[in-house]
């Protein structure tokens, strides 16, 4: 650290371009910093530093390190009491500390859910922090003074500070929940079950933009029916109670306001692990379930829609159905079957934003319109195949249509937000009332589809200088056009984003070579991330990284799914 104590003093005063000469490798007591990028300007994006602690006094326990899960849970704790420390520390200071970043610090923090990232890479001995520093300057000039203290000083200590005074019982809890929501998702592979909701679970969210919890107070906690209700078995000894939906067919109805889209929002977002107090920590989603909605004017690029749509106006194929500019039914259905593509087993779907006219066709509009005049087969019509045949189950709210009743294995009625099993009544008023609909999808159909993503496409797009970046939680930009994952709702994190961007220019720089398909591409990266961890997908592999945060398979094809210029053979 002498060392670079050195070169800030002589570089104090000078041109923020002489910054570059701290860029190298420091040793400190306990601790070494590396400076991997200096930005250009106090303006431009921060630089990057790793802050490694080693030796540390207290090792964390190896069998943190077995399992993956638990591993992901120990570095997102770390990331979440540094990003807290680093708050802390911030809010002490007085006034303002030079030109534009000057004084910066921060690290990449979780929201509420507990995913791999590469803020912080934990062993046994050692911790790795990624961080932004704001180097100091007044206007451009150097303010090497303020530099040593922030970089000799301030990081250290913040970060020597959380490692070496762990909070052992929160962290051992945050471990303990992790455990625990790996068991609920072993249950559920085990009794072929799509999602659980423990009782007392706390679901609605603060607001419409926030994923923080609604003041208990003014939440009514979940309660499952009874009929529903099982207690799933701990590691720990202990068990949790709540509603499991098993495989098939569930509706979920009730009137307006009852909380049934907040039921299914909970159940999206189960794919992902949640932090102990987040109220929805236990619930947990098979991994492969997708959210699937209407998303008029996306792109689609050669998908087999064929069983939803077929016979459009002027024999416009759906077998390889491409478009640059879908319909509310054309785009719900290409949402299925890439969904499929990528191997999902279960699909979740709210009238809110689904097109009636893709979920329902009643007996009077079948009586008016004859089939050989809608090219569209309703969902109502391919559901129980879409299970029966195919594995896939289905979860759909809905408050406006009962001719669902005859397929649904079972109905769940979210009446003043708790749910209530009413499947004997809804059997009842099936047999009382018909509906008097013609079924109209008796044929067989293939959800395969074997897509090969051109390397061209990237190459289109982002022309000789490469150019892929992520803005924000729903946009990509790939060099003049951009990506729109706004529809994309399982999508939760903008790091998330981010590592999406890196991971489409490797996929087609690297993956999708000799004819490879979508997913076999997306699997294949995958495998290696867990094999090297998430820096991987960076192209600073060795150094500080960027900030990422892990997506879902299925969220990286969407995305591949949505590009302007993407062409498939
Ligand atoms: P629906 O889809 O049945 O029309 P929503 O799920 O959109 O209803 O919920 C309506 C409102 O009720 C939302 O503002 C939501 O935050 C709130 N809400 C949902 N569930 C609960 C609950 N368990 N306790 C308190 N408020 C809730
Ligand atoms: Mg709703």
């Amino acid at each position: 650290m002498e060392k670079l104590k050195r070169i800030l003093q002589r570089i104090d005063g000078k041109g923020y371009k002489a910054y570059k000469d701290i860029q190298g490798s420091y040793i400190g007591n306990g601790f070494h910093l590396h400076i991997d990028y200096v930005q250009g300007d106090p303006f431009a994006s921060p630089s990057r530093i790793r802050f490694v602690a080693h030796s540390l006094k207290h090792p964390f326990k190896s069998k943190w390190f077995e399992k993956p899960w638990r591993k992901i849970a120990l570095e997102d704790f770390l990331t979440r009491q540094l990003g807290e420390g680093i708050r802390k520390r911030q809010k002490g200071k007085t006034g303002k500390s030079g030109t534009g970043k000057s004084g910066l610090i921060s690290i990449d923090e979780p929201g509420q859910e507990v995913i791999m990232r590469t803020a912080v890479i934990a062993k046994t001995n050692e911790v790795e922090v990624r961080l932004s520093i704001g180097l100091p300057a007044v206007g451009r000039r150097i303010l090497g003074k303020q530099a040593e203290v922030l970089l000799c000083h301030e990081v250290p200590e913040i970060v020597l500070a959380v490692i070496h005074h762990i909070q052992w019982k929160k962290l051992e809890e945050h471990i303990t929940t992790a455990d625990r929501q790996q068991a609920i998702r072993d249950y559920l592979k085990r009794e072929k079950c799509i999602c659980f909701v423990a009782n007392g679970s706390i679901l609605p969210r603060e607001s419409g933009v926030s994923n923080r919890p609604l003041d208990r107070k003014k939440a009514i906690s979940f309660q499952s029916p009874s009929s529903f209700e099982r207690s799933i078995p701990l590691p720990d000894g202990t068990t949790v109670t709540g509603m499991v939906i098993p495989e098939g067919v569930t509706l979920i109805v009730g009137g307006g306001y009852h909380g049934k889209s907040t039921l299914l929002q909970a159940i999206e977002r189960g794919v992902y692990n949640h932090l102990p107090g987040d109220g929805r920590e236990y619930v947990i989603t098979e991994e492969t379930a997708c959210k699937i909605r209407a998303e008029d004017g996306r792109r689609i690029e050669k998908v087999n829609i064929s069983p939803f749509i077929s016979n459009l106006p002027f024999g416009k194929d759906t077998d390889r159905f491409s478009t640059e500019d879908a319909s509310g039914s054309t785009s719900e259905a290409a949402n299925i079957m890439e969904a499929l593509e990528m191997g999902s087993r279960s699909l979740l779907i709210d009238e809110d934003t689904s097109a009636t006219n893709f979920l329902i066709r009643d007996a009077r509009m079948q009586m008016l319109v004859s089939k050989d005049k809608e090219p569209i087969m309703p969902f109502i019509d391919r559901v129980r195949e879409l299970y029966e045949n195919h594995g896939v189950s289905s979860i759909i709210v809905l408050g406006g249509s009962g001719d669902y009743f005859d397929v649904a294995d079972r109905v769940i009625m979210m009446d003043e937000y708790k749910p209530k099993d009413v499947t004997e009544e809804a059997r009842s008023i099936t047999k009382a009332l018909n509906s008097r609909r013609q079924i109209e999808g008796t044929d067989s159909f293939t959800t395969k589809m074997n897509r090969k993503p051109v390397p061209i496409s990237y190459e289109s797009a982002t022309g000789r200088k490469e150019k892929i970046s992520a803005k924000g939680l729903s946009t990509i930009l790939v060099g003049h056009s951009q990506i729109d994952l706004s529809s994309v709702e399982q999508l939760t994190d903008p790091s998330q984003t981010r590592a999406i961007a890196e991971m489409i220019r490797l996929l087609f720089r690297q993956y999708f070579q000799n004819g490879i398909c979508l997913k076999e591409g997306i699997d294949r990266l995958y495998e290696r991330i867990a094999k090297d961890g998430l820096d991987v997908i960076s192209p600073y592999y060795g150094q500080h990284p960027g900030d990422y945060a892990l997506p879902r398979p299925f969220e990286v094809a969407a995305a591949i799914n949505r590009m302007r210029t993407l062409k498939i053979n």
